[in-house]
């Protein structure tokens, strides 16, 4: 009797050395079993982009010394559309806080395809421009391709031009695309390994989930890339370490949809979730105890992209002047 004790006492202890082991090496790869109480980390994307923010301003002061001006980002807007004007306008309060230099070209809504292409060739042209930024959606009768095919790569401060992502896919971004860049920022400011982790991404847009995907595989996770036809999407995402969401569908997912331990990026935005409240893909309050890290909205994504546009505009100045990015 006393040996069998002894025998299950011992296997007992050897479990419990064996989890605690376990719970060690799974945390230092990056892939959290939570333990009872743990709190999530709230990764907080307005905190990281402030730190960003002040790193470049002596990135800007050393190109102001070298090149007698500050790096320019030059933004164009066409038509009218309120919430375009407010975008563009919040770009120019952003550069010009950090002391860098940005100039709005507003197009009227009678523009032809035609004199936005010139105007874009002339800023291609132009020495003092180092970013140039199209605010998307154009009005109905202009082309979006058109556009992405005509702002040179070395200028665009988005990343997201044909020969921009051409760069991008084959491993020699000039920039990359402002969101899943912001996120790759987010995740490296607070350590969280990415390497050999199991990664899903939620949305398969040109701006958002294909990047997102590929800035990821570059970082060494094995990366699922889902979309509006994946099937038993809830199976996927609970076995990834890693799920980034950027379905564009209100609070889609919650604590069932991953496993214990994931660390949840929301890249969604919604002006009017429960209660007409600003909100993700995510139901972010479900993630408190289960989820090991996760992005609010607000205060997640959203301030990275900007922020991250703020960093393309200084490094393509910087490289366009031949200077060393710092
Ligand atoms: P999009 O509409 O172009 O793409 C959405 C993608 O999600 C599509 O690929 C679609 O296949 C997929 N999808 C839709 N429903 C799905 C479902 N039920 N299951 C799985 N996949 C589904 O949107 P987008 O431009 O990529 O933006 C996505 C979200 O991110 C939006 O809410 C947008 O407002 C937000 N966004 C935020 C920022 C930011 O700075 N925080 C920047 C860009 C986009």
């Amino acid at each position: 009797m006393k040996q069998v004790q002894n025998d299950s006492q011992s296997i007992c202890l050897i479990e419990v050395k064996c989890t605690k082991y376990l719970n060690f090496f799974v945390k230092s790869l990056g892939i959290g079993a939570l333990t009872e109480g743990e709190l999530m980390l709230v990764l907080d994307g307005k905190a990281v982009s402030d730190s960003v923010r002040e790193s470049l301003i002596p990135r800007i002061q050393g190109f102001f010394t070298n090149r007698g001006r500050a790096p320019h980002l030059t933004v164009v807007v066409v038509g009218d559309d309120k919430a375009s004007h407010v975008y563009v306008r919040n770009k120019k309060i952003a550069c010009e806080k950090i002391g860098m230099e940005s100039t709005i070209h507003a197009l009227p809504l009678t523009s032809t395809q035609k004199q936005l292409t010139q105007l874009l060739e002339k800023l291609n042209a132009d020495d003092s421009v180092d970013a140039i930024l199209v605010q998307f959606p154009l009005p109905a009768h202009l082309s979006s391709d058109e556009v992405l095919k005509t702002v040179s790569p070395e200028k665009d401060a988005d990343g997201l031009t044909f020969s921009s992502l051409g760069y991008f896919y084959a491993g020699k971004p000039i920039v990359s695309p402002c969101t899943p860049a912001g996120v790759m920022t987010i995740l490296k400011h607070y350590d969280l390994a990415i390497a050999g982790l199991n990664a899903v991404v939620v949305g398969r847009s040109n701006i958002v989930g294909k990047p997102m995907a590929n800035l990821l595989t570059d970082a060494n996770a094995t990366v699922t890339l889902c979309h509006s036809r994946t099937k038993n999407l809830s199976d996927i995402t609970r076995a990834a370490d890693l799920v980034v969401v950027a379905a564009g569908k209100p609070l889609l997912l919650g604590r069932e949809d991953f496993k214990q331990g994931a660390i949840v990026i929301d890249v969604g935005m919604h002006g009017s979730g429960l209660g007409g409240k600003l909100c993700g893909d995510v139901r972010f309050d479900e993630l408190e105890g289960w989820a090991k890290a996760a992005t609010p909205v607000p205060g997640g994504v959203g301030p990275m992209t900007i922020t991250t546009l703020l960093q393309n505009t200084c490094l393509l100045a910087e490289k366009r002047a031949g200077l060393q990015p710092s």
